[in-house]
């Protein structure tokens, strides 16, 4: 685990809130956000570190995260949300967001494209006085001094230019509207002027929702997440009763993340007495989960089909993984006509790379790592395909083994075609792993793609 941190600026619109969603966002990558300075204000400081007070002001905070990325793949997801911010790094004076990398434990590093500690952060008021706020006597690495030492120095000789503390920093957004029923829900889809982005859930949210819920946040004016558990997609002798329910924590998370809204109906709210008419996908549902569970694809398609109604979302989004549930998904939207757009996103991870998945609670610490081998076994598939083995056989071989070994019981193992979810023989354009194992009781999916080099994408 390493102690690093990070310099946040901004100044297009509401920068205070779009450093607080950055900070969630951070969060949502699994990078622990242990402490946070005020945000100070300062004038635009340009390329030359000369202010620019034409430009406006500047919001600034430094971080103190913790983290198990290395310092090149930190700083990749520093740039990756970045990006989901609608930042470019083209010489603009507008900065969404910034993120600068400003150093990692006691690391020195050149390479070309990240230098540690960051060769500009002690010579800016801006980085330097938040930073003293969380870590006074943070030895900068390589140089013998604390951040205050840097501070006070810089600050005797920039005073006209130095950045004042001006607001703390805001709860990482703000509060959830939650509407409990279907008249709630379409008063304040009626109030939204903009585009709206839908995540549907059953709650329980973790890191792989909010991620949902950031890229929504950063492409739609009003981002509504929905909270049902659905009866209609659990089978007999399924976890329906014991799906866990954390409404509470899930508030919070959402409002961290910016969401506007939340719809948590109760069941009669979505099926009322007599409600008697339910969606029937074949094609893509039939095969592995639509097999393993017979009508859960129905429920599924049946409420999300519900949700696009009641919502009018411009875009929804969805977890690559579940890709048997997109595949059916983007089959639904596209046989019955539903408008928006249906945005898949990729699967977050643990460390260890485990998915994210509401049932992972019930792992104790052994089964845990057992689990761990499903996305070994789908990873060992990726890099075998990578090197270009093409047939089906040979990858779930590849697959299987360190499952088997692991203890984990294999429901299925497939290499599939990610639109029809069929079988293929072998790779020649765009495949999926895909697997359930069986750890303990509980059911674990998951999935990869395969890129086999010269297929077709
Ligand atoms: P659920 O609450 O399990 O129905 O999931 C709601 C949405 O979150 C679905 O679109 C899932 O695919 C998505 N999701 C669940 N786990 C992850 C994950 N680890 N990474 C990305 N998306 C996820």
């Amino acid at each position: 685990m390493s102690l690093a941190y990070v310099a946040l600026g901004a100044n297009g619109d509401d920068p205070a809130g779009t450093i607080g969603r950055a900070l969630a966002a951070l969060e949502a990558e699994g990078i622990a956000v242990a402490a946070c300075a005020r945000i100070y204000v300062g004038p635009y400081i340009g390329d030359y570190d000369e202010p620019a007070p034409e430009l406006g002001v500047v919001h600034n905070t430094v971080a103190e995260v913790r983290t198990d990325h290395a310092p090149l793949e930190l700083l990749q997801v520093l740039l990756d949300v970045e990006k989901t911010f609608g930042r470019v790094r083209d010489g603009s004076p507008v900065r969404v967001i910034d993120l600068d990398l400003l150093a990692v434990d006691d690391v020195l590093m050149q390479t070309d494209d990240l230098v540690l500690p960051h060769p500009r952060c002690l010579i800016r008021g801006f980085v330097l006085e938040p930073w003293r706020e969380i870590a006074p006597i943070y030895p900068v690495p390589g140089t013998g001094q604390v951040v205050s030492a840097f501070a006070d120095k810089l600050r005797a000789q920039h005073h006209h230019v130095w950045p004042e503390a001006a607001a703390p920093l805001p709860d990482h957004g703000s509060e959830v509207v939650q509407l409990d029923d279907a008249a709630a829900l379409a008063e304040w889809r009626n109030s939204v002027q903009g585009s709206v982005g839908v995540v549907p859930t059953m709650g329980a949210l973790h890191h792989g929702h909010l991620s949902l819920v950031r890229k929504a946040r950063a492409e739609c004016g009003a981002v509504l997440a929905t909270i049902f558990v659905n009866p209609l997609q659990f089978g007999e002798g399924e976890d329906l009763e014991r799906y866990p329910r954390t409404l509470e924590a899930d508030i919070a998370a959402l409002s961290r993340m910016g969401a506007d809204a939340v719809y948590v109906p109760a069941p009669d709210d979505l099926y009322p007495e007599g409600f008697a008419t339910h969606i029937a996908p074949s094609g893509a549902a039939e095969g592995y989960e639509g097999a393993a569970r017979p009508g859960h694809f129905g429920g599924v398609a049946t409420v999300v089909a519900k949700l696009w109604q009641r919502t009018c979302p411009d875009r929804s989004y969805f977890g690559r993984k579940d890709a048997q549930q997109v595949a059916v998904l983007q089959q639904l939207h596209r046989d019955l006509d539903f408008g928006g757009e249906l945005v898949v996103c990729p699967t977050v991870r643990a460390v260890d790379g485990l998915a994210l998945s509401s049932r992972n609670r019930y792992l104790d610490d052994a089964q845990r790592k057992t689990a761990v081998s499903l996305a070994r076994g789908l990873e060992a598939m990726g890099e075998v395909a990578g090197a270009g083995e093409r047939r089906a056989l040979l990858l779930k071989e590849v697959g299987r083994r360190p499952i088997e070994l692991a203890g984990a019981e294999i429901e299925y193992l497939d290499v599939v075609d990610p639109v029809h979810m069929r079988a293929l023989d072998a790779v020649e354009g765009p495949a999926l792993a895909i697997a359930v194992v069986r750890v303990g009781d509980v059911r674990l999916l998951d999935n990869r793609w395969l890129v086999v080099p010269g297929g077709r994408s």
